[in-house]
């Protein structure tokens, strides 16, 4: 195992953190830092294990390890960490412990799979970028509209295109970017749209087997059914060959409902 570099991160070029939910080890990572590697300074902690759909979850109850890990870059090897927490701990960690300053920017990928409707609440890869939201850092979260894909270079295109932009020109406060990439090539993608979230969700079955002691086990399964129809989702881009960005902002207040909420709580003797 080659030993990392120490990182090297100079006050005049950006320091952007890549993270994920799929593993250190994981292809989209590896095509995303490549990818970014122009802009500035990367620097890559993501999980030591895949932690897709673990959502928003840190680790409390158990030790985090930090492991130095050798990781390639297109200019030679990387500097890298692998985490043995979720991708939020690995934005923790890192801002708070691991880089010598805050980073500039934070992109979480390429994830294999979207990232689009509900399932943003369950996404770890969404989670790394909305800790980054919480610790105050701009960030993005990106994901290939592929189950297994089997190239990264046109969404890692999109990932530094929108990076670079976001470097220079920021985020509001507490807002950050879902982004999705069409399972295409790059010159086939036909634009970028800014959506919202569709109303979606799964229909789940769990099936039931046995084991060999006979007891009962369960494993999720399901269909993802869209429920919303509407041409300016996140679904509807990605089915129209579209680039998805969601602005997403980490308030779940619902705003429009207080007046009814204090109704309800009128009566509600403390
Ligand atoms: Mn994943």
């Amino acid at each position: 195992m080659t030993r990392p570099p120490p990182l090297d991160a100079p006050a005049d070029r950006p320091l952007i953190l890549v993270a994920n939910d799929d593993g250190i080890d994981a292809a989209g990572i590896a095509a995303l830092a490549a990818a970014l590697d122009g802009l500035g300074t990367v620097a890559v902690v993501a999980p030591f294990e895949e932690q897709s759909a673990v959502g928003h979850a840190i680790t409390v109850r158990d030790p985090m390890r930090v492991h130095e890990w050798p990781f390639e870059g297109p200019r030679g090897p990387m500097w890298a960490r692998a985490v043995t927490g979720t991708p939020a701990d690995c934005v923790k960690i890192a801002v708070q412990k691991l880089l010598p300053r805050p980073p500039d920017l934070v992109v979480s990928g390429i994830n294999h799979g979207p990232n689009t409707a509900v399932n943003v609440l369950y996404s770890g890869t969404v989670s790394a970028a909305t800790e980054a939201a919480i610790l105050g850092v701009p960030s993005l979260a990106v994901s290939h509209a592929a189950w297994r894909p089997d190239d990264f270079e046109p969404a890692g295109r999109v990932a530094a295109d929108l990076a670079a932009r976001v470097l220079a020109d920021g985020l509001p406060p507490g807002v950050l970017l879902n982004v999705n990439v069409p399972n295409r090539a790059h010159d086939e993608i036909l634009g970028v749209r800014v959506t919202r979230q569709a109303r979606a969700r799964w229909e789940e079955e769990f099936e039931e087997r046995r084991d060999p002691m006979d007891r009962p086990y369960y494993w999720l399964g399901g269909r993802f059914v869209d429920l919303d129809g509407g041409t300016d989702t996140d679904l509807a881009a990605l089915a129209d060959g579209f680039v998805s960005v969601t602005p997403l902002h980490l308030d779940l207040t619902a705003y429009d409902h207080l007046d009814a909420v204090r109704a309800l709580t009128s009566e509600t003797h403390v």
